[in-house]
């Protein structure tokens, strides 16, 4: 079979390997859609880990069920489902309390080495995949491409269900990247004003086809003064930092409301986690600095049905589509920022 297989800093072949066999206990996917996420970006401008040959990336991905291991209840051949990166161990601490997103010993496919991705043509999803790793079946009449989305989708519904209710308030997001326009949307979806800010030009374009209140150019605006007078002084109920950039979540803290919540989403690059926050807003403020990573494993069944109800439109989402043979152009596509979400069909 075909796969693409990163072997350098944003060098990534299509090679051919071995057609991958099922185990008794696992189902063979033949993959339809995957969708480059940026975790998957960062990873090409870099390469693959130290002291691995390479990697077969790829985590937001549809398929269809083509076998079936003798053992397999759950699924059956011609099944059509989608796929999202985590497996949970299932012991340790956390897991034994359901917070699966957090355990000891996350492992994700098409990220941690000896997981192959979904950027090839056919996925065996093992028994450790189908017990403690996302699959769920597609809603019918979904398009493949459209529940690749469903991963992406599902932190930034996470984030979402945490906050409570949204009506009426002022939820601003830094950053309009495909998780801040997911973030857009849903905001509106639930009844918020969504504010945003981007440096992109061609990005603050894209944003406006989800309908947000008021978009910011951070480059020419004072954000901070934008969103107090968008709130007649009082600041967004919620800020939510969905881009790699600390100063950022300086200024978020600086925008919020007091007993307001600040969502840091996106990972600052590992070379430079550190951040700097006005500890004193935050405590007579009450203000709450919240972390928010992956998701719960049964949002990505909610996302699916979002999905297919349309209140995530996919179609507005999915800005590119490429082929698995120009898998590396499509890489390059998403490396330029030019789009929203990058598809790969096979
Ligand atoms: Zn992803
Ligand atoms: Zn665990």
């Amino acid at each position: 079979m075909k796969a693409a297989y990163l072997v350098g800093p944003r060098k990534i072949d299509i090679r051919e390997f071995p057609n991958p066999e099922t185990p008794v206990d696992g189902v063979k996917m033949q993959v339809k859609a995957c969708g480059i996420c940026g975790s998957d970006l960062r990873r090409w401008k870099e390469g693959p880990p130290p002291g691995v040959e390479g990697i077969v990336p790829g985590h937001e991905a549809s398929g269809i069920v083509v076998e079936a291991g003798s053992q397999v209840q759950k699924f059956r051949e011609g099944d059509r489902i989608a796929i999202a990166p985590d497996i949970h161990c299932g012991k340790c601490y956390y897991c034994r309390r359901g917070m699966y997103n957090v355990c000891d010993d996350l492992r994700l496919i098409g990220i941690t080495p000896g997981y192959p991705g979904a950027f090839a043509e056919y996925l065996i999803l093992t028994n450790e995949i189908l017990t403690n790793g996302i699959v769920h079946p597609m809603p019918e009449g979904l398009e493949f491409t459209a529940a690749a989305l469903a991963e992406p989708a599902c932190s930034v519904l996470a984030t979402h269900r945490k906050l409570g209710d949204s009506l009426g308030a002022t939820i601003v997001t830094l950053g309009a990247g495909p998780i801040g326009c997911l973030h857009v949307l849903l905001t509106k979806a639930r009844g918020a004003r969504a504010v945003v800010s981007q440096r992109s030009e061609t990005r603050r374009k894209m944003v406006e086809r989800f309908y947000p209140d008021l978009v910011i150019n951070p480059l020419k605006e004072d954000v901070v003064a934008r969103v107090r007078e968008f709130t007649d002084g009082l600041g967004a109920d919620v800020v939510v930092c969905a881009n790699p950039v600390a100063e950022t979540q300086t200024q978020a803290v600086e925008m919020v409301r007091r007993g307001g919540r600040v969502v840091l989403f996106g990972g600052l690059p590992k070379t430079c986690p550190m951040t700097t926050l006005d500890s004193n807003k935050i405590h007579y403020g009450e203000i709450e600095v919240a972390g928010d990573f992956s998701y719960h494993p049964s949002i990505h069944e909610l996302a699916l049905t979002l999905l297919k109800r349309k209140v995530i439109p996919a179609e507005q989402l999915i800005t590119d589509t490429f082929p698995l043979e120009q898998v590396q152009q499509g890489f390059q596509q998403a490396a330029q920022g030019q789009g929203l979400k990058i598809m790969i069909t096979m």
